[in-house]
């Protein structure tokens, strides 16, 4: 089985776009690991071939092959009726709906056999073999044949890939990742326009009888993996930091200055692993800490740009993007396996709902977070993951 695989916005790229094909290719050749399949160029697009038995492995693993916006699975056989039937009849199979029709073409006209009586005798063999009838305004399953003397090429109708750009074409960001539905979502929304996203976790001592956030934080990580092909995620411990928060200002802000301290920390490691942005799930309203002042308030805390793709978007929109994505079930399982990260245990009975920068910077006058930045980031160990073939790997 071929599958021609097309990115419109690479085919936007003019002279750009030998940089964005070429990471692709070797993406999909790292995806494709072990399938027994071949990456080449045919035209704008990509081709892969496949030997048919790993087909349907291979048109799973391409859901994440970002870049890659239509995907024509298609079949080479011998240009005549009776070879091309069955070959349709399967391509016809595996779409749903309750009609069919055939697009058969022959550009290429020193062929003797006719558009025409491959239509007719094609058509009737899968009519009478699925029992499905044929529709030509407005079929619901369609197959193209495309015939010429070197051979006839058997599609399916063009599918929809995942989009986006080529994992790895848009530098690399830097990831606030918690254990929650959100993060992880924002992540992929700025892996699936190219960037390498670096994740940071912070992790506190969970309460007796409850369980650590970082196993959670590692799925994650993995999960993500399988998008972007290679991931670093950084654990810190964040503990230290709370204790001096809680011990130097006052209640309502708490939070706040805890997040203050993550985008602190995180701009740190970023300077030092050339991360130019830090990414967050915050959504607007969601909690009282993302209120647009308290936004306002906690972002003064970096001067480094702080990407929230998710910030105009529902929870169930959200959590309807993470079952796409593979990390709806990590997440669900940290939140009811009584899963602590850093925050659930130091949670001030109120939060301040509207805080400026002044009123932050105020309520941190007794509060020195410089050294607990250098011995946080002392403290971080480092886990690197990369995928090969279907499989992600601890490197
Ligand atoms: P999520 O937003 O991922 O569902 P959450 O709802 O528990 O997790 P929020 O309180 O909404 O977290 O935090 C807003 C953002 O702050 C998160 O989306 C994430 O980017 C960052 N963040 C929160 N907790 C942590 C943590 N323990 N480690 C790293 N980043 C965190
Ligand atoms: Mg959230």
């Amino acid at each position: 089985m071929d599958f021609i695989l097309q990115g419109h916005e690479i085919n936007l790229k003019g002279a750009n776009r030998g940089f964005f094909t070429t990471r692709l290719r070797a993406n999909l050749e790292r995806m494709l690991e072990g399938t027994g399949s071949k990456v080449g160029m045919r035209g704008m697009g990509v081709i892969v071939t496949t030997p048919d038995d790993a087909a349907a492995d291979v048109r799973r693993r391409l859901e994440r092959a970002l870049g890659v916006q239509t995907i024509v699975a298609g079949q080479r056989v011998a240009p005549d009726a009776e070879a091309i039937a069955p070959v349709a009849l399967a391509m016809v199979a595996s779409q749903p709906g309750a009609s069919f029709a055939l697009d058969v073409k022959r550009p290429d006209k020193a062929l003797a056999l006719s558009s025409h009586d491959v239509a007719v005798y094609v058509g009737h063999y899968i009519e009478e073999k699925l029992g499905l009838p044929v529709d030509l305004r407005h079929p619901e399953r369609l197959c193209t044949i495309v015939l010429s003397r070197k051979g006839a090429l058997v599609s399916r109708a063009p599918e929809l890939g995942p989009g986006g750009m080529p994992a790895g074409t848009a530098g690399r960001l830097l990831g606030l990742l918690s254990a929650g539905f959100d993060s992880p979502v924002a992540a992929y929304r700025l892996i699936r326009r190219g960037a390498r996203v670096m994740l940071i976790h912070f992790y506190g001592t969970p309460l007796a009888g409850n369980a650590s956030s970082v196993g959670p934080a590692e799925d994650m990580a993995r999960a993500l993996t399988r998008h972007q092909l290679h991931t670093r995620l950084y654990l810190c411990p964040f503990e230290p930091v709370q204790r001096a928060v809680i011990a130097a200002t006052p209640s309502a802000y708490r939070v706040l200055i805890y997040r203050r301290m993550m985008l602190r920390i995180a701009s740190a490691l970023a300077d030092k692993i050339f991360a130019h942005g830090l990414v967050t799930g915050d959504s607007l309203a969601q909690v009282a800490s993302q209120t647009s002042l308290n936004l306002e308030a906690v972002s003064a805390a970096t001067r480094l740009p702080i990407y929230r793709p998710l910030i105009g978007d529902d929870k169930v929109a959200i959590q309807a993007e993470a079952r796409r994505i593979g990390t709806f079930d990590i997440s669900a399982a940290a939140s009811t396996g009584a899963t602590d990260d850093c925050c659930s245990a130091f949670m001030p009975r109120t939060p301040a709902l509207a805080s400026s920068v002044g009123e932050l910077d105020d309520a941190e006058r007794e509060f020195d977070g410089a050294p607990l930045i250098v011995s946080s980031l002392s403290a971080i160990a480092t886990r690197r993951y990369r995928l090969r073939g279907d499989t992600v790997e601890l490197v």
